[in-house]
């Protein structure tokens, strides 16, 4: 049999070998670190190991029961993920998360793939799209895919279709927010009634405001992020605050064209909240990409009317990192609609994080299973965690404004009856391990 080619040996290339591997189906993983001529480093990696973490070394929550990412990991280790496996055995104590020694981490994750009989790890940069005798390749290249081969993606799918930087400005869950204070309405009326919400602010709200985006504690750029340009339409609020206390009211917080129902007047300024998704569950804050830290931009936006109580789906931020258009250029199998033999996996297919980018490495290397033992792959139902992260970037997520996104319960679709706000969680879990099952027993 024809091996299956895998670029790039990180969190989500090792899943997939993996993978592939137990499925009885050869695998060639190309991983340009190591690479005998040294052109393979990146700015992140320190190591030449498989998977290494270049950051953390937490895998995030690990309680299934009352986060996503804890009910991922749950939904990995019940498929036999390497990933999981290794974290486990590399487990360091940190409460409720699960943490790893990354050495013992990365290693374990080389050595069981470097023995594995149906495993060959060649170390070689892949300069551009894989030759046509390959066939069946999947690109988890990551955040930081070598500049020859981004560049060949971009030119197949389009200028607009691969981005090098993500914007990401905050994003809220929509039963968080206070509908007695934010209303919906579109500037002048233009476009659907509820295509926008809006949470208006006084002179002395704004003005608090300018002030706590001014003085909040900011994260800094790596040494290699440092001359990212603020490209249109990303510059940070915070920056766009240094330009000019009112400069942000002439831009992303400008109050014309809208009518605060409450007062029949305009406000002085406005945030707008738009749709983050087709479920109508997430709302991200337009023009509102950020390097606040975290915890401080919990505090100031929960200053703005109509979100005291705002529950963040994922925080604002600004990275480098290699991202395609998912919901536009991929099929609800991963497969990139203008050239069918690519699967994507891993970060550069808009997901975030080691645990998500080793989850649809994960799925990916399950279709391929599939269609090479002649059945038709079927993703997991989206009422799971690593169903609602893939329907999320194969086509819930609003294609114009993608940006990466963390696994988290508001990608799940709502429960179908109603239940109190503390049996939630419960039920979504149930729901989740439940439609699992079933799909585990039908493919
Ligand atoms: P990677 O793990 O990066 O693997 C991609 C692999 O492809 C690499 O080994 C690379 O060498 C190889 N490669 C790239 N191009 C080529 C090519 N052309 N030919 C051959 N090989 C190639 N996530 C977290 O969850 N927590 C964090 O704390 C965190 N911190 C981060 C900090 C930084 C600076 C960056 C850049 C990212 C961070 N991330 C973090 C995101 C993290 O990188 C991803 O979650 C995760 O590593 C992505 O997995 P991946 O398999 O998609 O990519």
């Amino acid at each position: 049999t024809n091996p299956v080619h895998i670029i790039g040996g990180g969190l989500a290339g090792s899943e997939a070998a993996w993978q592939l591997a137990s499925a009885g189906i050869p695998v060639v993983i190309h991983e340009m670190r190591g690479a005998p001529d040294g052109v393979g480093a990146t700015e992140a990696h320190k190591t030449d190991g498989l998977a290494e973490l270049v950051c953390s070394n937490s895998f995030r929550s690990d309680d299934p029961d009352n986060n996503a990412v804890g009910l991922i990991h749950q939904e990995m280790r019940a498929l036999s993920s390497i990933i999981m496996a290794e974290a486990d055995k590399a487990r360091v104590p940190a409460g409720s998360a699960l943490a790893v020694d990354r050495d013992q981490f990365s290693d374990g994750v080389t050595g069981r793939l470097a023995n594995h009989p149906n495993v060959t790890i060649v170390r070689e940069l892949v300069h551009g799209l894989p030759p046509a005798d390959w066939g069946q390749t999947i690109v988890a290249t990551g955040p930081l895919t070598a500049a020859p081969l981004a560049e060949a993606i971009r030119s197949l799918t389009g200028e607009d279709s691969l981005a090098f930087f993500d914007a990401i400005a905050p994003v809220i869950h929509f039963d968080s927010i206070n509908l007695d204070v934010a209303w919906f309405q579109s500037r002048w009326d233009k476009g659907g009634q509820k295509d926008y919400l809006n949470c208006p602010m006084d002179k002395a709200q704004y003005e608090a405001f300018i002030d706590a985006l001014l003085s909040a504690e900011k994260t800094s750029f790596k040494e290699w992020e440092a001359n990212t340009p603020y490209f249109d339409g990303c510059m940070p609020i915070e920056v766009m605050a240094t330009r000019g206390r009112d400069t942000p009211r002439f831009g992303p917080m400008k109050p014309v064209g809208l009518t605060n129902p409450a007062t029949g007047r305009r406000a002085w300024a406005v945030v707008q909240l738009r749709q983050d998704n087709a479920l109508g569950t997430l709302w991200n804050m337009v023009g509102f990409q950020t390097k606040m830290k975290h915890a401080e931009q919990v505090r100031v936006f929960r200053t703005i009317p109509g979100l005291e109580n705002a529950q963040f789906a994922r925080l604002g931020g600004l990275h480098r990192n290699t991202f395609i258009n998912a919901p536009r250029l991929l099929d609800a199998t991963l497969r990139l609609k203008a050239m069918p033999s690519l699967r994507f996996a891993g970060q550069i297919t808009g997901c975030e994080g080691y645990v998500e980018s080793a989850a649809v490495g994960l799925m990916a290397a399950r279709f391929v299973i599939a269609e090479r033992q002649g059945r038709s792959p079927v993703p997991p139902p989206p009422t799971t965690a690593l169903g609602a992260l893939l329907s999320h970037i194969t086509g819930g997520a609003v294609a114009d404004t993608f940006q990466p996104m963390n696994v988290n319960f508001g990608l799940f679709p709502p429960l179908a009856q109603t239940v109190k706000k503390d049996q939630r969680k419960p039920a979504l879990v149930a729901r989740a391990r439940a439609d699992l099952a079933e799909w585990m027993q039908a493919v």
